[in-house]
């Protein structure tokens, strides 16, 4: 396991705004999964995993929080193949951009809807990330887990998730993600290709792709009441506070304009869902995970 201290959040997530953690764990191979809660204990402070840092907005300052990332888990192979089914495992570290290129370079089709989430397979799974009506977590067949000292496998029947959420046990135990394995089927690389070229193309049409973001930073209240469109109607979308910004090209994504800090994003989301709640009832919900978290 290797160890740096002071990790800069801002260095690390996509929104680059954020503090410095007490430590950062970074996993080489298996015997460190013995090793970690040693580890936390020595060092104290509440365990973040981290997988590629774009859906959170770390706040200012010194965080009493300790890093830890899973980053040797980078396998990606095909398994097998089973009355059409083609079952694909995927460590935790693998990027979703791998994933989607792999899929498509082997005509394996399910997971076209996700094309251009910036993310981690860990922490896809984790977030149960999803676009054009795409779940990641429908597309499992199984996960593996770190969890209570032990490494479990689940399978989908029991894994239970929701909007942007995945939960492992009805106690909602904490976990670690080290690896999904994705049922899907085949299909013409060729038809894969185009569906995905349009997906990312209408997304880089409705999105600031490539702005310091962390992605829409509140749920839909209702899939036909978009967050976006509340926020535009609340009048929020362009809006700006001290360095961040609501996107002008879509309303729900808060970026950070190069001068951006927590304070100021925490403050202009506060701004925002109260002005939302006045005028039209709803209380958004953040999706983007503050760290260390906030009690909404
Ligand atoms: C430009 C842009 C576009 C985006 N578009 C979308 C979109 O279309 N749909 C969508 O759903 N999201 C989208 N996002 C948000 C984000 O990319 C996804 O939520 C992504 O799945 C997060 O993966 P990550 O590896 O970056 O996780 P992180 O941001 O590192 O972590 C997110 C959460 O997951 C936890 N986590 C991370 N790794 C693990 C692990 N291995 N085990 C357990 N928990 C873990 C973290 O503790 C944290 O709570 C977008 C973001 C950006 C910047």
């Amino acid at each position: 396991m290797r160890e740096a201290a002071r990790p800069s959040l801002a260095g690390l997530t996509t929104l680059r705004i954020g503090g410095n953690a007490i430590a950062e764990l970074l996993l080489e191979d298996t015997d460190d999964f013995e090793k970690l809660p040693e580890r936390l204990r020595a060092i104290g402070g509440a365990p973040v995993v981290l997988g590629a840092g774009s859906n959170i907005l770390a706040q200012d300052g010194e965080l009493p929080i300790v890093l830890v990332r899973p980053c040797f888990l980078q396998q990606l192979e095909i398994l097998r193949e089973i009355n059409g089914k083609v079952f694909v495992r995927a460590g935790a570290a693998v990027s979703m951009s791998r994933l989607l290129r792999f899929c498509m370079k082997n005509g394996l089709s399910g997971l076209e809807g996700l094309v251009g989430i910036p993310g981690s397979v860990g922490g896809s799974v984790a977030m149960n990330a999803g676009s054009f009506g795409t779940e990641i977590c429908a597309n499992i067949e199984r996960i593996k887990i770190l969890s209570n000292n032990s490494v479990k496998e689940i399978l989908a029947e029991n894994i239970l998730y929701g909007y942007r959420s995945l939960r492992v046990s009805k106690e909602n135990l904490d976990f670690i993600v080290l690896e999904a394995t994705f049922s899907l089927t085949n299909a013409s690389i060729d038809g894969i290709r185009k569906h995905m070229c349009h997906n990312f193309f209408e997304k880089k049409s409705k999105q600031p792709v490539t702005a310091w973001s962390a992605g829409c930073v509140f749920k839909n209240p209702l899939p036909e009441m978009p967050a976006g469109k509340l926020l535009d109607l609340a009048g929020f979308r362009g809006k700006k506070m001290g360095g961040m910004a609501f996107s002008p090209l879509h309303a729900n994504f808060l970026i950070n304009e190069g001068n951006g800090c927590a304070t100021a994003a925490l403050d202009l989301m506060h701004e925002a869902r109260e002005a939302v709640r006045r005028r039209f009832g709803f209380v958004l919900e953040t999706e983007v995970r503050v760290v260390p978290c906030l009690s909404q």
